[in-house]
């Protein structure tokens, strides 16, 4: 079939992206969805920082790749055996969640419980394919690129059957589009690789898409949370969504306040170092934010040493979607967990340049694009 997407085409343009346009919406042609894989109507997407990372070169993927790894969608149809049976039971008409590191189930990563990645999964995303091999896009002839499984910035998807997550209807696509990166990363930094004991104190480093949903999974779990920013309207958000207090990085340092548990959801050197020093005795810092390759931080181990304390990285927040997922679905139904505070404007695809330079300028928190 034929389909309208986002491609990027080029890797490093000049900013603004609005005026050098690296990402070009086309028409491109979809198969039909193979063996465990199935075609997906989208409807809403959202723009997130590591969609950024592939624009501005800092993670180096093949083009032309088309965009997009946040979505939610109706299945329209389904490949041979993608059907599957029992509890994770998918139908046409169902709505789904796209998450965007695909786990097998099977592999040596999948046995840890979500603390390493899937092996599959990972060696497909770096390749620009799905995890039963290949690609399912192109134009006029020529392949193009799956992002991390998903390529959602499009009118329809074909992805495996481990790239999604059911949900039930009465969850808006909005939300649920969030709930497969935003929420899943910051929410399992805090839930899965944090672990806040009861009444802790949770500090978010980087308000951006995850970190406000590592903050607002840290409130519905009861914990007071510190956000820290260095953007003033983000801290403002921060205190409206529920957090106790708000610093920027310098007001941190001045204040000495710390905390049990400290989210680095930035993803630079600078928020690590400020999340480092903002932790207790005694204390983790988890670090979620995915900096350049290049990027070095500097640490005293002797702090390290002396208060006892862990370091720890999470990849897409130590999650299994297919367990996670329903969780933050049940907060968000118990009203606990508000995901649609996390979006901060809505777009249409041709809007997704200018959507990139807000990211990178720090003014969007989720924008979502919807079909
Ligand atoms: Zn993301
Ligand atoms: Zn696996």
């Amino acid at each position: 079939m034929n389909i309208t997407g986002a491609v990027l085409e080029e890797v490093d343009a000049k900013r603004p992206f609005a005026a050098s346009r690296p990402i070009s919406i086309s028409e491109l042609q979809l198969d039909e969805p193979g063996p465990g894989e199935l075609l997906v109507q989208i409807e809403a997407a959202g723009v997130c920082h590591s969609d950024l990372s592939v624009v501005d070169g800092s993670r180096i993927r093949p083009v032309p790749m088309l965009l997009g790894h946040e979505a939610a969608g109706i299945v329209v149809q389904l490949g041979a055996g993608s059907g599957g049976s029992g509890k994770s039971k998918l139908e046409v008409g169902d709505r789904v969640v796209m998450t965007f590191l695909p786990r097998c189930g099977t592999c040596a990563g999948c046995a840890t419980g979500g603390r390493l990645p899937c092996e599959v999964g990972t060696a497909a995303n770096a390749a620009g394919t799905l995890v039963g091999g290949g690609r399912r896009l192109s134009r006029d002839g020529v392949p193009v690129n799956h992002h991390l499984g998903v390529s959602a910035f499009a009118t329809h998807a074909v992805v495996n059957r481990t790239s999604v997550v059911r949900v039930d209807s009465d969850v808006p696509p909005d939300v649920a589009a969030v709930l497969g990166c935003a929420v899943l990363t910051g929410g399992g930094a805090v839930l899965n690789a944090g672990h806040p004991g009861l009444g802790e104190t949770v500090m978010v480093v980087g308000l951006g898409g995850v970190g406000m949903a590592a903050l607002l999974t840290a409130i519905a779990a009861g914990h007071p949370v510190v956000g820290v920013d260095a953007v003033p309207e983000k801290l403002e958000r921060a205190l409206a969504l529920g957090a106790s207090e708000v610093f920027t990085p310098e007001e941190l340092a001045e204040s000495g306040v710390t905390a049990s548990v400290v989210v680095e959801a930035a993803g630079n050197p600078r928020a690590f170092e400020t999340a480092i020093s903002g932790t207790s005795a005694g204390g983790i810092t988890v670090t979620v934010g995915l900096p350049s390759p290049t990027a070095m931080a500097s640490i005293s181990p002797l702090g390290l040493v002396a208060q006892a304390r862990t370091i720890v990285g999470s990849y897409l927040g130590s999650a299994v979607p297919q367990r996670d997922i329903p969780r933050y679905v049940k907060l968000w139904r118990a009203g606990r967990l508000p995901v649609e505070e996390l979006i901060s404007s809505r777009i249409s695809l041709d809007g997704v340049n200018r959507a990139m330079d807000d990211l990178a300028d720090g003014q969007a928190i989720r924008q979502i694009i919807e079909f």
